[in-house]
């Protein structure tokens, strides 16, 4: 059904504890100025959730990100409670200094990794609110010829410390032939230089035929290419949210178009919850154990 984002389509299991006690969720979004972030996140969520509704921080949706945001929503979708947090970060040209821009992203996930900590190691720990980052939408630009130095040295500041999900933004721009050359490339110096991205894990044995190709096409379909937009233009009577040229609209939610489908399905229905598990089992716990390690000194 087209007015549900998913989330409430979680494995059985999964499900009725999410019933109980809900999801907390972040999602950070990383990259150079000017790249469609602030536009992707509105897309993804915002727009779309609460098109009809008033929504008090999306009315400033085309101001250029200045500082470290943090946007809070709380969907409920058949009974499953998601508190999403989205973490929109100014990119590295907007920052009077580079190098501030780059320090303070890394501060913001180590942060949330101290505050776990702290209350995890507190007496009262019933409560612990999870603000711990648990994806990152890394974007990289359509119009270069792969990752920038300033890619590689920023995904490499943080590949240990949360899930790295590499975009292409702005696809629109590119042809398909371009489209795939270009995620050919960007996969080889991923592995070039070493760095770990999101590694999608293997589709259980016992899911059907349906769910498995599914899987594939998700897993081949990485470095996400997107498109990002939030406003709805009308084509033969439908109303369409996309990007109108003068030869043609480019359908945001056509997986012909883009794999903006994709990705959404990903990141708030079927991989959330492994890239909860993932940052708590592997991110955090690197975290936990560099840090008891500088105690004992
Ligand atoms: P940010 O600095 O990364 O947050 O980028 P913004 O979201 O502020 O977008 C910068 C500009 O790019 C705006 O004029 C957007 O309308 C435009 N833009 C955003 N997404 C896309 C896209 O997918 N394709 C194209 N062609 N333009 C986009
Ligand atoms: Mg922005």
């Amino acid at each position: 059904d087209d007015e549900y984002v998913g989330f409430a389509t979680l494995p059985d299991q999964v499900h009725r504890k999410a019933v109980k006690r809900g999801f907390d969720f972040t999602l950070m979004v990383v990259g150079e100025s000017g790249l469609g972030k602030s536009t992707l996140i509105n897309s993804l969520f915002l727009t779309e959730l609460y098109g009809e509704r008033e929504v008090g921080s999306v009315t400033d949706r085309l101001e250029k990100t200045v500082e470290i945001e943090k946007k809070q929503l709380e969907i409920e979708e058949k009974g499953v409670r998601l508190r999403l947090t989205i973490v929109d970060t100014p990119g590295y040209n907007d920052a009077i200094n580079g190098d501030t821009g780059v320090k303070s992203i890394v501060e913001y996930v180590d942060k949330q990794f101290e505050q776990y900590y702290t209350d995890e190691t507190s007496i009262n720990r019933r409560h612990i609110v999870d603000n711990r980052v648990h994806c990152c939408l890394y974007f990289i630009s359509p119009y270069g010829h792969g990752l920038k130095p300033i890619d590689i040295f920023m995904m490499k500041q943080l590949h240990h410390k949360l899930n790295i999900v590499p975009i292409i933004a702005k696809s629109d721009i590119l042809t398909k032939p371009e489209v795939n050359r270009l995620k050919q490339k960007i996969l080889d110096e991923i592995d070039h230089h070493s760095i770990q991205i999101y590694e999608f894990p293997d589709c259980d044995s016992d899911e059907d035929e349906d769910f498995k190709q599914q899987d594939d096409l998700l897993k081949a379909a990485v470095p996400f290419a997107v498109v990002g937009c939030n406003t709805v233009v009308e084509a033969g009577g439908k109303k369409i949210r996309g990007r109108a040229y003068p030869w043609g609209i480019v359908e945001i939610d056509n997986p012909s178009h883009c794999d903006f489908v994709r990705l959404r399905q990903m990141l708030i229905s079927t991989h959330m919850q492994d890239l909860k598990d993932v940052t708590s089992d592997i991110h955090y716990e690197n975290y936990r154990a560099e840090h008891i390690q500088n105690q004992i000194g």
